[in-house]
């Protein structure tokens, strides 16, 4: 069988391809792509003339299936989202899965992806973090997942639609205190590219003062839950324990 690429796509700036996607979207026999009129305007832009086709949430059982005949027969598949690392809040997950149960090659390519490159600009802890992707839109849902935030000691990913970002930033402060830091990257790699950082309500504030920063697309970022400075890790009182018992 031939190969699926999976190769990310800018998030705002056309700069930030990679040599080697453009390569891979000019060689391969398709594109699979979410929404193939989107995907045809980047290509246009680096004059890459390959054919291409739809996979997104809606057919993607049945395309899956097309495409990997397709790929046993020999022929090789790109596949790529709207924008960024396609799988990330994104479809392809069904194609992938179906390819690496067929023995049919996976290449994934690194390239743009807004949590990571939110993450990275951040400040907030990188050492261990959770990407929970969107959070669900009805408030119970939302709010017992946040609640899992409580304790947990490690950065939390998400992403959220413009119209819902200080709702949630409201619930934030609602079930986790205003103590968490919380950072918002908002427009990254574009002309308005802003990453504020602060307790819940200065986000919410910076983001009521002016309309225009209410709009646009945003990474929303919180702080792991406090480490509890009193707690003595286990390893230590084992040592202690140790200790005392050779002591005479
Ligand atoms: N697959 C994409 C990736 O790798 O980042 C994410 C796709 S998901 C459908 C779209 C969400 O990603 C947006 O709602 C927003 O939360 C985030 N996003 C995408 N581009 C962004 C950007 N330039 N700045 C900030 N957030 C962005």
């Amino acid at each position: 069988p031939a190969t699926l690429y999976i190769v990310p796509t800018p998030i705002g700036n056309l700069e930030d391809i990679t040599t080697r996607a453009l390569k891979t979207l000019e060689s391969a026999d398709w594109i699979a792509a979410e929404d193939t009129r989107h995907t045809q305007r980047l290509l246009q832009h680096f004059s890459i003339k390959t054919r291409t086709l739809s996979l997104h949430e809606h057919n993607e059982e049945k395309r899956a299936a097309m495409l990997c005949h397709r790929l046993q027969d020999g022929e090789s598949v790109a596949l790529v989202s709207d924008a960024g690392t396609p799988l990330i809040s994104d479809p392809g997950f069904v194609l992938v899965r179906h390819c690496r149960e067929q023995g049919i090659p996976v290449v994934p390519l690194p390239g743009p992806c807004a949590a990571i490159t939110a993450l990275s600009g951040s400040g907030l802890p990188t050492d261990r973090f959770i990407f929970e992707g969107f959070l669900p839109v009805k408030s119970q849902a939302k709010e017992n997942r946040l609640a899992l935030l409580t304790d947990r000691h490690a950065t939390t990913v998400f992403y959220e639609a413009p119209r819902r970002v200080i709702a949630t930033l409201k619930d934030i402060q609602k079930i986790l205190g205003n103590e968490r830091n919380v950072v918002i990257a908002k427009e990254l790699t574009k002309a308005f590219e802003s990453i504020i950082s602060g307790r819940p309500d200065d986000v919410i504030q910076w983001l009521e003062a002016e309309p225009a920063r209410q709009k646009g697309e945003f990474v929303v970022m919180v702080s792991p839950a406090p480490e509890q400075d009193t707690e003595i890790p286990a390893e230590a009182l084992a040592l202690l324990k140790a200790l005392t018992e050779e002591l005479p």
